[in-house]
């Protein structure tokens, strides 16, 4: 690979999916009418927020929530609250949530929301004023029936019980079913904390089972600890897994022998924090070319590029983030024969055990934590296998393999519509 090469990489992430949808549209047989609808999502506010800081003065954030298709039922996904948070990583996310969702046949169509702030820097105060304002904002496009929000990135369930309180209170009835990731207590699922996390490892045991690698003894490497990364890497210990290094925004952990990851989930703090307690720390580069079987990015996007692809060492890459890999990163990590599990597939545990929870909260009937995680485990062996074998089928890499079966579903819905 050239400088050039890696230079006019493309890292948007709204158009490298649309190249996707495109490919996964077009391989299915559909027109190009069908490519102009799902390109983009059908609706997109921005909205500005007046919050009142701690010191007395007005501090004005803005804040998006997409809606990108409504064929097959209400949309949904998470809220992140991030400094770097674009229009267009919004509008990305909230596709990606579709095809998510039309792989697990929930239904559902994808949203996404998002707020321009750092919540590291703002007191609790100033963050619940935050989220209420923003439910303030969105309230006349989301609802139970409409588009369902959840937690993402610096987002908790503290946060989605302030924004189910602000509906209801605005709706003046209790909406429980208003939100996902809330508290148990306020009528959030059992097992929905570690949900992503549990699908993750679903994923990686069936991706170690097609590779022929046993899981125990395994190494594993893990990018970022926050609510993903942090119980995955717990979840690989416990599968007898060595967990070689974590990292979070600040730096890496490495140790050959395997982290206590137990010590760690104890000191890591509310924003997956915990590298700054140490002083030999890795950098996130160092960590991502370490040499492992498995590598997990459970951070940010753009973390695989074509910059670091031939550098990765794993067998097989589990994408609990969002858009880690870009495209020409997965056409490398194919090439050379390393398993991709994409986001869309990966990270799904999450949206399905929200999904749980709507359903529990509709019924007002809750369920045990053995009956999430029955229900999660066969969605997600299901959703791995239909991926997989569509992929062998076709001779095609993972990701576009799941976006084809993403796609299918939501586009006959909009067929059956009438749209397209
Ligand atoms: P989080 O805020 O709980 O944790 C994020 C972690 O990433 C933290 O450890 C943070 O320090 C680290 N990080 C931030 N910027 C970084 C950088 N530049 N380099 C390295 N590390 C960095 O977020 P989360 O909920 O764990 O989400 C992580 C990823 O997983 C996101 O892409 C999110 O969209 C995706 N995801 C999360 C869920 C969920 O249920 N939480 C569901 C699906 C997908």
């Amino acid at each position: 690979m050239s400088q050039s090469d890696a230079s006019s990489e493309n890292l948007n992430v709204l158009t490298s999916t649309q190249a996707v949808i495109r490919e996964a549209v077009t391989k299915l047989g559909y027109g190009p009418d069908m490519y102009e609808l799902l390109k983009e999502p059908i609706r997109v506010l921005t909205v500005r927020i007046p919050v009142r800081m701690d010191d007395g003065n007005v501090r004005v954030f803005t804040g998006y929530r997409a809606q990108h298709n409504d064929a097959i039922g209400p949309t949904k996904g998470g809220i992140r609250f991030h400094p770097e948070v674009t229009e267009d990583e919004v509008k990305a996310l909230s596709i990606w949530m579709s095809v998510k969702c039309g792989i697990a046949n929930l239904p559902y169509g994808g949203g996404k929301g998002g707020v321009i702030c750092d919540p590291r820097e703002m007191s609790f105060r100033e963050q619940e004023r935050l989220a209420r304002g923003y439910v303030r904002a969105i309230s006349q496009i989301v609802g139970p029936s409409k588009d369902i929000p959840a937690p993402d990135v610096m987002t908790n369930s503290q946060v989605m019980a302030w924004m189910m309180d602000e509906y209801s209170r605005i709706r003046e009835f209790d909406s429980p079913n208003f939100i996902t990731g809330k508290p148990i207590a306020l009528g959030g699922s059992l097992g929905r904390d570690t949900s992503t996390a549990r699908g993750v490892a679903i994923c990686i045991r069936e991706a170690a089972k097609v590779k022929g690698i046993t899981l125990e003894g395994s190494r594993v490497v893990v990018q970022g600890f926050g609510n993903a990364g942090s119980y995955l890497a717990k979840f690989m210990h416990d599968a007898g897994a060595r967990v070689i290094a974590i990292s979070d925004a600040y730096g890496a952990l490495h140790d050959e022998q395997g982290l206590d990851i137990e010590s760690l989930l104890e000191r890591r703090d509310s924003f997956g924090t915990v590298t700054k307690l140490f002083k030999n720390t890795i950098s996130n580069k160092e960590l991502l070319e370490l040499d492992c079987d498995i590598l997990v990015p459970a951070a940010i996007e753009n973390q695989i590029t074509l910059a670091n692809a031939s550098e990765i060492k794993a067998k097989i890459v589990v994408e609990a983030a969002n858009g880690p890999t870009t495209m020409d990163a997965t056409r490398v990590l194919t090439e050379r024969d390393v398993l991709l599990v994409p986001d869309v597939l990966g990270n799904s545990g999450g949206v399905i055990v929200s999904y749980f929870e709507w359903v529990q909260n509709n019924q007002g009937y809750y369920w045990t934590e053995t009956e999430v995680a029955t229900r999660l485990e066969d969605l997600m062996v299901r959703s791995f296998e239909t991926v997989y074998k569509t992929a062998q089928a076709r001779k095609i890499d993972m990701r576009l393999a799941a976006y084809m079966v993403g796609v299918r579903r939501m586009a006959e819905a909009v067929e059956l519509r009438g749209w397209v």
